[in-house]
């Protein structure tokens, strides 16, 4: 009998990374600031700008580092409203209280995608807009940036677990005022830990720069795309110096000799991740008691993990039921709304100020939607186990179900 595949373990770091951190180890050389030029952390950033078709890039600590850094770039007020989704993870919303902003959860539907009616009503409270693609799952872009450039209101993507995602072929993250990514483990580059935010403007890069902690003129180490002086980013750090809190969100030079010879290794885990998931969406919509929900029409996914929704299962008893079933299979499936204290059910959120908000469509999305990490390097032997144990896990309880009768 197959055995079911470990779906936890990362791939191997390229092989390439092992001497420059041995080079780095030998010299000692790890904070960003000390080499005087072409540091791995200032060279990570000009090969990500230049992958992803941006001016300019900052690495930092984290994804959520990178979110609040933003925030804190766009000088919002104290107290701020900030639109973020209702199906995110926590350190979403634990990024705009660091802010000093009030996180305002907007609605999420049973494709995990943003209510735009609901984005509609909420977003003239707000003063900024943080849309996460929460598991690589793109909302109405279009949608959302037409009304948010009509109200003039700047909008950030969280891109941490989109990184190779397109919409109508552009890349996500660079289709708002900020993109932000994050290089921790479960995500499509492995670092451990690692963030990265992109802009092309030079004001709010500035401000971001001197925040994450180059203090002094330690600004002066980051250049244009081209490695060269940028006149505009220079005059808008003269404006900045010595004006802004240093937050010490720094990436260090072992993360990124160990992103780096990543990057190249993105296209081909986006296809495999994408013609994996596809290979078992098909699959599992074969059974009547789950649904894969489709990519929106201008969406080309990247996903390293697959959601689903349980259909006709009424209790939810019989929802944990299936998870249960499942494991004995060997397949581990989360329903984000059933596991204790998951920290991506935002009524788990106890740290937002004021009253926690009822949003009953994310509710029942929360309530019903499966996630189980499909992550690129599996192979097809794998895939077929893992899409034939949720059907039997289905089957079984469903099947139970309707011989009781109820
Ligand atoms: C992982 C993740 C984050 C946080 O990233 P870190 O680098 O761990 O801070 C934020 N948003 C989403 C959607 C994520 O998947």
């Amino acid at each position: 009998m197959a055995t079911a595949p470990n779906v936890y373990d990362a791939e191997p770091i390229p092989a390439a990374a092992r001497a420059e951190i041995d080079r780095l180890l030998q010299s000692g050389d790890l904070f960003r600031y000390t080499a005087p030029e072409n540091a791995p952390v200032a060279l990570l950033e000009r090969e990500f700008a230049d992958m992803m078709g941006s001016k300019y890039a900052l690495a930092v600590s984290s994804c959520s580092a990178a979110i609040f850094l933003s925030l804190e770039a766009l000088d919002l007020p104290h107290g701020a409203n900030v639109l973020i989704p209702a199906f995110t993870f926590a350190a979403v919303p634990s990024a705009v209280v660091h802010a000093n902003c009030q996180p305002v959860l907007v609605e999420v539907a049973d494709n995990y995608r943003i209510d735009i009616a609901d984005f509609e009503a909420k977003l003239p409270t707000a003063q900024a807009v943080i849309i996460s693609h929460m598991r690589g799952h793109t909302s109405d872009m279009d949608a959302i940036m037409a009304l948010c450039d009509a109200a003039g209101i700047p909008v950030i993507e969280d891109a941490a677990h989109s990184l190779g995602t397109t919409w109508h072929g552009r890349k996500i993250g660079t289709i708002a005022k900020i993109g932000c990514f994050s290089f921790q483990s479960y995500k499509l580059v492995n670092a451990g830990e690692g963030g990265i935010l992109i802009t092309d403007d030079a004001d709010l890069v500035a401000r971001a720069v001197i925040m994450s902690g180059a203090y002094e003129h330690n600004w002066a180490k980051h250049k244009a795309p081209d490695g060269q002086n940028d006149p505009e980013l220079a005059q808008a750090f003269a404006r900045w110096q010595n004006q802004l809190p240093l937050y010490n969100m720094r990436m260090q030079n072992l993360s990124a000799a160990v992103i780096r010879p990543q990057l190249p290794e993105v296209a081909r885990r986006v296809r495999d991740g994408r013609a994996n998931h596809d290979y078992v969406a098909e699959q599992l919509n074969t059974s009547p008691w789950l649904a894969v929900p489709p990519a929106l029409a201008p969406e080309d996914r990247a996903p390293d993990s697959i959601q689903f929704n349980l259909v006709g299962f009424a209790h939810d008893d019989d929802a944990r039921a299936f998870a249960a079933a499942a494991e004995t299979h060997g397949v581990k499936v989360q329903v984000f709304g059933l596991s204790k204290d998951n920290a991506r059910a935002y009524w788990n959120w106890h740290f937002i100020p004021g009253e926690m908000p009822e949003l009953p469509q994310t509710r029942a999305m929360l309530m019903r939607a499966c996630d189980v990490r499909l992550p690129a390097r599996l192979g097809r032997d794998d895939l077929d186990y893992i899409a034939s144990a949720l059907i039997a896990a289905a089957d079984e309880i469903r099947g139970e179900t309707r011989a009781y009768g109820t």
